[in-house]
């Protein structure tokens, strides 16, 4: 079995910690402090422009994988590189699903950088882990389609070049379950479309990409706004989720890299009881189940972009596992750094409070742990039961 990394992938990795050492990583703690410190903080500073990245690489979710964990080492790397979400995963969309028309609208200026994008599915007033309960529409009448519903979490309206959501509603109750939803191509500036506010996580906006509450109010559209035609919203949102949550897994695994060097600089700098802090308590012990758990779970991380790039019907259940196994990791590696900085943990000297918002957040986002669990036990119960247990 050989791990390494491909060649193209090890030239890009190359080319990325350079850029993310030299360029991002100086400068990225005075950029949170200025943005932090704006009574407008939904603004691209210029050091965002000015660390130009460049466009779509044709590389598979194996290859991909490392580099996104590079940039997960950063709050802002991806973010420069064009690579953050919702962006990446819409850009798929387009890519896979989208009319010529569509992608030389929307997907040209995505892949430039030009402008950026959202995701809208989820909803306040319903429970969103199940897709089936969305009550937002999306009706077809004559040749247009009538967008109309509120939703929430929608990463990515903040920023100020956000020029188009994917919004995703029901067109037609009578269809199966798994084609009664439409992703439409909302442009944010269609009349009926409000930004009606920006939601914090923990306290934490994320600006200036941010997650907000929008209502679409008679949004009347081209029925040629319709990503691969109506009903299809199931199975795009399907092939959009995996290559998505394997990207935020690999962000993650770089987040609690970067978390377990600061914990082991602050163990070895500082001194308590005539000992460094390593040499106190269980404190080698936790550091060393950090370094296991991470390498554990790069390793299940590569292998589901492997299993996802094959093809291979077994990534449906590696892609659930790792998006349960990664975030629960990475929020217990930061926890245990946020501890051994004692209150500095918790301040803003050390990015540690963001980061453990980061990994609590995707224990949610892209699906609660639990629907994950769902999905591994009913496969993994399928295999003894002869299909009876596969749809419990
Ligand atoms: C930071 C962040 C960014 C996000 N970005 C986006 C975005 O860009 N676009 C978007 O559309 N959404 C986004 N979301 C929303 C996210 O995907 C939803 O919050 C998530 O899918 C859960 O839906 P819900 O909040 O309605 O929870 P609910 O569906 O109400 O679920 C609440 C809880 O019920 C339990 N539960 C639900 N189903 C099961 C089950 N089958 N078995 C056992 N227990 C269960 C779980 O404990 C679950 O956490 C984001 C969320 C966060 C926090």
């Amino acid at each position: 079995m050989d791990f390494d990394h491909s060649p193209k992938t090890q030239e890009y990795l190359g080319r990325l910690i350079d850029f993310q050492e030299q360029e991002i990583l100086p400068r990225e703690q005075a950029y949170h402090r200025e943005l932090l410190a704006r009574e407008d903080p939904w603004v691209v500073l210029p050091i965002i422009d000015e660390l130009n990245a460049e466009r779509g690489a044709g590389l598979s979710n194996a290859d991909y994988a490392p580099l996104a964990e590079v940039m997960g080492r950063s709050l802002i790397t991806s973010l420069v590189c064009n690579c953050n979400a919702p962006d990446t995963g819409n850009m798929e969309v387009l890519w896979h699903f989208g009319s010529d028309e569509q992608k030389a609208q929307w997907l040209e200026p995505l892949l430039d950088g030009t402008i950026r994008s959202a995701f809208c599915m989820t909803e306040p007033d319903v429970a969103s882990s199940d897709a089936t309960n969305m009550q937002a529409t999306a009706i077809l009448d004559g040749d247009e389609v009538v967008c109309n519903g509120r939703k929430w979490w929608s990463t990515g309206v903040g920023h100020p070049e956000c020029k188009v959501s994917i919004f995703m509603g029901l067109t037609d109750p009578q269809a199966d379950r798994y084609h009664q939803h439409s992703m439409v191509l909302v442009p944010l500036e269609t009349p009926g479309v409000e930004v009606v506010r920006m939601v914090p996580t923990m306290g934490f906006y994320d600006a200036p990409v941010g997650h907000g509450e929008v209502t679409f109010t008679d949004v009347r559209l081209p029925a040629s706004a319709i990503i691969g035609g109506p009903g299809q919203a199931f199975g795009i949102a399907q092939a959009r989720l995996g290559p998505g949550r394997v990207h935020h897994c690999m962000r993650l695994i770089g987040l609690a890299e970067a978390v377990l060097g600061l914990a082991c600089e602050r163990a070895i700098s500082r001194t308590a009881f005539g000992k460094p802090i390593a040499n106190l308590g269980g404190n080698r012990e936790r550091i060393a189940d950090a370094r296991i758990a991470i390498d554990q779970a790069r390793l299940h991380v590569l292998h589901a972009a492997w299993l996802l790039d094959e093809g291979r019907p077994e990534a449906l259940g590696a892609v659930s596992q790792i998006k349960v196994a990664v975030p629960n990791m990475a929020q217990d590696v930061v926890d245990m750094a946020i501890q051994l900085h004692g209150g500095a943990g918790l301040s803003d000297d050390f990015p540690l409070a963001g980061a453990w918002t980061v990994a609590r957040a995707l224990r949610l986002a892209d699906g609660p742990d639990e629907v994950h669990r769902g999905v591994i036990a009913r496969l993994e119960l399928g295999k003894h039961g002869h299909g009876k247990w596969a749809t419990a």
